[in-house]
């Protein structure tokens, strides 16, 4: 809470505001500030009827009251303060802007006239509620005020009117509570020890059992607290409550927790939040009263059914809160059939007007039912694309909207990891919750969000926070960890709306664990104990917790929903995707995650299996040419097989296969472990004494010695920019012809086979085009032989990879050799920023990017500035020399929905990215194809 000291309201703050309604007199105040309700239609015409940007004025939640009011949705009356004037209120250092103030008195009287009850007349009391709300949902981040309007005379008179004195002093302390915690900073705990303190006072359980008198004291302490840490009175006169209310939902724009929220996901701090001012309605006024929180659609799996929770005779914050047990939404067809069934009609209205699935509070007050809320609905991934589909097949979007609405982020999901059957079978579940964000994870406790993220980034550990329910202040401890468990909460609670909002597995309201957080320590049904730091595991898909550390697997993705909206997505798309892959095992994968051909194969990978490293060795160390081709003609045969089966597996697509690339030492062990056992090996041979072992030490240290003179030959200050790629071809013609030979050998055999193979021979890192054209003439001459010698004609490419900014800039001079150009923008991002990727991630970029000198990570996405001004002129010279020019990427970023964005404007054939990425890229290919019309 700490944080909202910060936001809370200055004791002088109220003259400063004061001294702008007299200011507005002057005539500044033709500006509108204020919106009831029903005035939405204004706000429209002001901007030409963009929905988006009467969101952007009035806040989602006060759009949507309006919006509601308007189909006719029983709304309680209110209005809204715009956003505008919340940044104007911050913009001149906490002071209202002029005539703001006035227009929301003027406001309150037409909220008066509309319910026939008065602001602050305690035989006829009007209460409201003061509430947040940006552009877009953030939820419970900032501030909400009950009950305003509250003070003793008013609330005698309530007393007379309601004849229920609970109730009355219930909500009188709720104002007090709120007011002093939310507005001014005071920490909820010292109310909650009150409420703690009475209830063993009178000798009661819960606080349904409490009496009217002890709400009355315990309003009367919290009065003494809210002197005690404000140095002043609670405020009695409604108005100045209201003023102050607005202030503290103004200033909690700009609170701890609302920025960190705003930083994860990536909504703009300049957006400010609106207030709405609302019509109390009340939930907790009897048997006939109720409150609760409801989807119209199930939000972790997407099934088409409503689903929610409720309580009777409570207000709102105590489903949200999770303090006590919710009932399910169906339960209400049984308690109040006929609520239900309205309740189930407005939701289908909702859906239909909002043709999206919707999230709605409500209240039922003395049998009435009253809507407080509806949003768009937070979602699974795993709903999103269940959602999509069936509103698609509905009729209620189409399918490029069903494609739209699915973020390529979100099909990541489908390939997150699960516990594996055997892991399943073997472990019984220590406990069980409600499932309500799925995936598997696994990671050690932490009690709490700082612990959280201290261990997972500053210890790089796995960790599953644990808590009884969450908090906003949680959120980013629960961004570090790997999964959230809750003893308490439902499926609405905050714990489960962050957790799906963030793809993080959730596990809550687990009744069997008893946190114990001061010995930090939790038991599961009494017994069982488990500290801090050990391993549990949890299963957000199905609610099952179980104890140490479970294996999880990637799944298969065969959801059928998920198989449907790709090939949606295909329909839209221009650019194709390809896969990095160098083994068949991979291709087969990659195809059956729908890639369309092989992007990039590195055939170095093959190189450094067990049983061929021995034999790529001998062919560096040969001392002789002749002793090299030998070792080469060894790795013809398992090079042929590795194509061979690649080939297979892409039956009738694109393989781009990569000559060898890396520099050579890297297939040699290490300089400074060869010195270092060089050295061990001499002083041991010092303290051997048999003629055998010395003999056998001696040829050790002959067989290291030579290693140590080939590494220190092949040694170059900075490998990555020296002989390697094309170059490594041009100094060992042999090796390359042999990759050549295998690759036609492999083809021409699979085509006896009736595989229907399109090879393409790729050069890496070339800097310039003679190097191509040497290549060119030998390799071509290698594959005609193989091909006279076969008696085969296969179908090939020759090309090239742009990975140097020198081959980019002169293009058009390289394509006129080479058929395709594949970028290479791991290589060409290290090139062109000058920076290696391991030193710089390891080192000053983390810095770069917290500090905002570089805006991303470059190696992620790519920089579409200076690498991507690179791509644009390679593309632009290499077409104009070959008009049709095939042009891909297989670099990293291939498989990032930015890059492939801007892959898609350059004009590119296909993004080439890894198996994993494959359905990621697809539909963020569809999605650049749709921003792109
Ligand atoms: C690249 O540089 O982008 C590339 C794909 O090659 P590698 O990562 O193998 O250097
Ligand atoms: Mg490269």
């Amino acid at each position: 809470m700490s944080d909202l000291t910060a936001s809370a309201v200055s004791p002088d703050a109220k003259p400063k505001a004061r001294q702008d309604f007299a200011q507005s007199e002057t005539g500044e105040s033709a500006h509108k500030w204020v919106y009831l309700f029903s005035e939405v239609e204004e706000a429209e015409e002001r901007f030409d009827g963009s929905w988006d940007r009467v969101r952007g004025l009035l806040g989602g939640k006060g759009a949507n009251l309006a919006d509601m009011t308007r189909l006719g949705i029983p709304v309680p009356p209110g209005f809204t303060v715009t956003t505008e004037a919340c940044l104007e209120y911050l913009e001149r250092g906490a002071e209202f802007p002029p005539g703001m103030w006035e227009q929301e008195l003027a406001a309150m009287e037409e909220v008066e006239t509309e319910t026939g009850k008065e602001f602050g007349n305690p035989d006829n009391p009007l209460l409201v509620s003061c509430r947040s709300g940006g552009k877009f949902s953030m939820p419970g981040m900032m501030d909400t005020i009950l009950n305003i309007g509250l003070n003793d005379e008013v609330a005698e008179g309530m007393v007379k009117l309601t004849d229920d004195a609970r109730f009355v002093y219930d909500s009188y302390r709720r104002l007090v509570q709120m007011f002093g915690s939310v507005a001014m900073g005071v920490p909820d705990e010292v109310f909650e020890e009150v409420i703690t303190r009475q209830r063993q006072k009178a000798g009661v359980a819960t606080d349904a059992e409490m009496s009217a008198k002890d709400w009355q004291e315990v309003t009367e302490k919290f009065k003494e607290i809210f002197r005690r840490y404000t140095g002043m009175a609670f405020p009695t006169d409604p108005d100045e409550q209201l003023q102050l209310a607005t202030e503290a939902v103004f200033k909690s724009w700009n609170g701890k927790r609302a920025v960190d929220y705003r930083n994860a996901a990536g909504i703009s701090h300049d957006l400010g939040t609106a207030v709405n001012i609302q019509t109390m309605v009340f939930g907790n006024m009897g048997a006939d009263s109720g409150t609760g929180v409801a989807m119209t659609r199930n939000a972790s799996t997407g099934e088409p059914h409503p689903e929610g929770d409720f309580l009777i005779n409570a207000q709102g914050e105590d489903v949200v809160a999770g303090i006590r047990a919710t009932q399910p939404l169906e339960e209400l067809g049984d308690e109040m059939p006929e609520i239900y069934e309205q309740f189930l009609e407005i939701g289908r209205k909702l859906e239909q007007h909002y043709r999206e699935m919707q999230d709605m509070e409500f209240t039922i007050e003395q049998g009435k039912l009253w809507l407080l809320q509806t949003r768009d609905g937070k979602r699974t991934a795993q709903a999103a694309v269940h959602i999509a589909i069936d509103m698609a097949e509905e009729g209620l979007i189409t399918k490029e909207e069903a494609v739209r609405r699915v973020q390529p982020a979100q099909v990541d999901f489908f390939l997150h990891p699960q516990f594996d059957d055997t892991a399943r079978k073997e472990n019984e579940p220590i406990a069980t919750g409600l499932n309500v964000s799925p995936g598997a994870a696994v990671g050690v406790i932490a009690f709490d969000a700082d612990t959280a993220e201290r261990w997972a980034k500053e210890e790089g550990r796995k960790v599953i926070m644990v808590r009884p329910e969450t908090k906003p202040d949680d959120v980013h401890g629960m961004l570090a960890a790997e999964g959230i468990l809750t003893s308490r909460g439902g499926r609405t609670s905050h714990a489960a709306l962050v957790a799906r909002q963030f793809g993080k597995p959730a596990v809550v309201g687990v009744s069997e664990l008893e946190l114990d957080l001061d010995n930090r320590v939790m038991r599961v049904d009494e017994e069982l104990l488990i500290e801090e730091g050990d391993w549990i595991s949890i299963d957000g898909t199905n609610g099952f917790v179980y104890q140490g550390k479970l294996d999880t697997m990637v799944p298969d993705i065969k959801n059928p929903y998920l198989i449907k909206l790709l090939s949606w997505a295909d329909e839209f798309r221009t650019l194709g995707v390809w896969a990095n892959a160098d083994y068949p095992r991979d291709a087969q994968r990659a195809r059956e995650y729908g890639a369309e051909g092989i992007g990039l194969c590195r055939t170095e990978h093959m190189f450094f299996e067990a049983e061929r490293l021995p034999i790529v060795q001998r062919m560096i160390m040969a001392p002789t040419v002749t002793e090299q081709n030998e070792a080469i003609e060894d790795l013809l045969p398992m090079q042929r097989g590795d194509f061979a089966g690649l080939f297979r597996a892409m039956d009738g697509q694109p393989v781009i296969i990569r000559l060898l690339d890396p520099p050579l030492h890297e297939f040699l062990p290490a300089f400074e472990d060869l010195v270092q056992e060089l050295a061990d090996q001499k002083v041991r041979l010092q303290h051997h004494t048999t003629m055998s072992e010395i003999d056998q030490s001696l040829a050790e240290i002959r067989i290291k010695q030579d290693f140590l003179e080939r590494v220190e030959a092949l040694r170059e200050m900075n490998p990555m920019l020296g002989t390697r790629g094309v170059r490594l071809g041009i100094l060992i013609p042999e090796l390359t012809k042999m990759q050549v030979r295998a690759v036609f050998e492999a083809a021409c055999q699979v085509t006896r086979e009736g595989v229907d193979v399109h090879p393409e021979v790729m050069i890496p890192l070339t800097m310039h085009v003679n190097e191509l054209k040497t290549q060119q003439t030998a390799l071509e001459e290698e594959a005609k032989a193989v091909m006279e010698e076969q008696d085969i004609q296969i179908d090939y490419k020759f090309g090239t990879m742009i990975e140097i900014p020198r081959a980019a800039l002169t293009a058009d001079e390289v394509a006129e050799v080479a058929q395709f150009f594949s970028f290479g923008t791991n290589d060409l991002t290290q090139t062109t920023f000058g920076v290696s990727r391991d030193d710089a991630e390891a080192g000053f970029l983390v810095q770069y990017i917290e500090r905002g000198i570089l805006p991303n990570n470059p190696f992620a996405t790519i920089d579409p500035d200076g690498v991507g001004k690179l791509m644009k002129l390679a593309v632009e010279a290499g077409r104009q020399t070959r008009p049709d020019l095939e042009i891909g990427i297989c670099g990293e970023h291939g498989g990032d929905p930015e890059s492939i964005d801007l892959c898609h404007k350059l004009g590119l054939n296909y993004v080439s990215c890894s198996p994993f990425r494959v359905p990621i890229a697809r539909l963020a290919a569809a999605h650049a194809a749709l921003n792109d019309k």
